[in-house]
C-alpha cells in the first residue's frame, strides 16, 4: 500500500445500495419465476432495545429488496423446549428459506443448542457448527455476515487480498474468528489478536489491512498503523454522549491509513446486506438454483 496524504474513506452505505440493487432484481425474479418472494424468519427472544432495533432494521432491509420477513418475538422467560419447537416449525415451513435467531439470547437459553437446531438450509446467519465447518474449509454456503461484509467491502474498492498481511483485533465465533478464516481463504497471511495478546501494536503494525473488531473505543490509535495500511474498523460502541463509534481513532489514524471505514456507516450496513444475500441464496438453492446470490 502507498503513502497518502489522508485515507479514502470507504463508504458503506454506497457498497452496500449498489449490492442491494443487485438482489432486488433477483428477489424479484424469483417471485416472478417461482409465485413468491425468498422469506426470513427471524426469531427474537426477549425484550433488549439494541435487539429489536436491529431486528426492525432487518425487517426494512427485507422489504426494501422484495424479501417477505417475519419476526415472531417470544417473552424473555421461553424456556428452551418452547423454543426448539418454534424453530422446529419454521424449518418444516417450506415458504421460509431463512432463519434467524436474533443474539444476545437471555441467559438461561445455551446459545449453541438454539442455533445447532436451525436446518443448516435455512442458517442465513451462518452460525450452525455445519455452516461453521464448511467455512474452515472454504465450501461456505452461508458466510456469517459480518466477514462477508468485510471481503465484499474489501473486494469492491478493488484492495488487494491476496499476499497481504492481514492482522484481526479480535477473536469471537461471529466476528473475528471468521473474518481471518475468509481472508486466509483468499490468500492473505493472517494474525488474530485478543484480550490477553501482549503487545497489541506490534502486531497491529505489521498489518496491511487492519479489521478491529473488539468492541473498545479507541483501542486503535496512530502510532499502531502502518502508513498505508487498510483500516476496517467493525466495532460500534456508544459513548456516554450518545454518539456511536468504532474501535478505532477515526481523526487520527485516517491520516495515516490508504482506506478507512467510518462508523457509523462502514460495515453496518453490509451486515444487513449479506443477509439479504444469504437469504437469497438460500431460496434459490431451495428452488434448485445454484448460483450464489452475490455471484461469489
Ligand atoms: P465480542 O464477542 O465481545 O468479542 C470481542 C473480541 O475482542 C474478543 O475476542 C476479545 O478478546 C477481543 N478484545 C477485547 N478487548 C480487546 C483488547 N483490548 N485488545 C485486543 N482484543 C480485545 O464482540 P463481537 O461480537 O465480536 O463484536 C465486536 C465489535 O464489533 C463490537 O463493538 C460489536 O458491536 C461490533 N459488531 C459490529 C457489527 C457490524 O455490523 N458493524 C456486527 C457485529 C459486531 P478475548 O477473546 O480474549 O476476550
Amino acid at each position: 500500500m502507498t503513502q497518502t496524504a489522508g485515507a479514502k474513506i470507504i463508504d458503506g452505505r454506497h457498497h452496500a445500495r449498489q449490492l442491494r440493487e443487485a438482489l432486488r432484481i433477483k428477489a424479484a425474479g424469483l417471485l416472478a419465476k417461482f409465485g413468491a418472494p425468498p422469506k426470513l424468519t427471524v426469531i427474537l427472544v426477549g425484550d433488549d432495545a439494541p435487539s429489536r432495533l436491529y431486528v426492525s432494521n432487518k425487517s426494512k432491509a427485507c422489504r426494501d429488496v422484495g424479501i417477505a420477513s417475519v419476526v415472531i418475538e417470544l417473552p424473555a422467560s421461553t424456556g428452551l423446549e418452547a423454543l426448539l419447537a418454534v424453530i422446529e416449525e419454521q424449518n418444516r415451513d417450506p415458504s421460509v428459506h431463512g432463519i434467524l435467531v436474533q443474539l444476545p439470547l437471555p441467559a438461561h437459553l445455551p446459545v449453541h443448542a438454539v442455533l445447532e437446531r436451525i436446518s443448516v438450509e435455512k442458517d442465513v446467519d451462518g452460525f450452525h457448527l455445519y455452516n461453521v465447518g464448511s467455512l474452515a474449509l472454504g465450501t461456505a454456503v452461508f458466510p456469517p455476515c459480518t466477514p462477508y461484509g468485510v471481503q465484499k467491502l474489501l473486494e469492491a474498492e478493488g484492495i488487494p487480498i491476496a499476499g497481504q498481511n492481514v492482522v484481526v483485533v479480535g477473536a469471537s465465533n461471529i466476528v473475528g474468528k471468521p473474518t481471518a478464516m475468509m481472508l486466509m481463504q483468499k490468500d492473505a497471511t493472517v494474525c488474530i489478536c485478543h484480550a490477553k495478546t501482549r503487545d497489541l501494536a506490534q502486531f497491529t503494525i505489521l498489518a496491511d489491512i487492519l479489521v478491529v473488531a473488539a468492541g473498545k473505543p479507541n483501542l486503535i490509535v496512530p502510532q499502531m498503523v502502518k502508513t498505508g495500511a487498510v483500516v476496517i474498523d467493525v466495532g460500534i460502541n456508544r459513548l456516554p454522549n450518545g454518539k456511536v463509534v468504532g474501535d478505532v481513532d477515526f481523526e487520527g489514524v485516517r491520516q495515516k491509513a490508504s482506506y478507512i471505514t467510518p462508523v457509523p456507516g462502514g460495515v453496518g450496513p453490509m451486515t444487513v446486506t449479506m443477509l439479504l444475500a444469504n437469504t437469497i441464496t438460500a431460496a434459490q438453492r431451495m428452488w434448485g438454483i445454484s448460483e450464489t446470490s452475490t455471484g461469489t
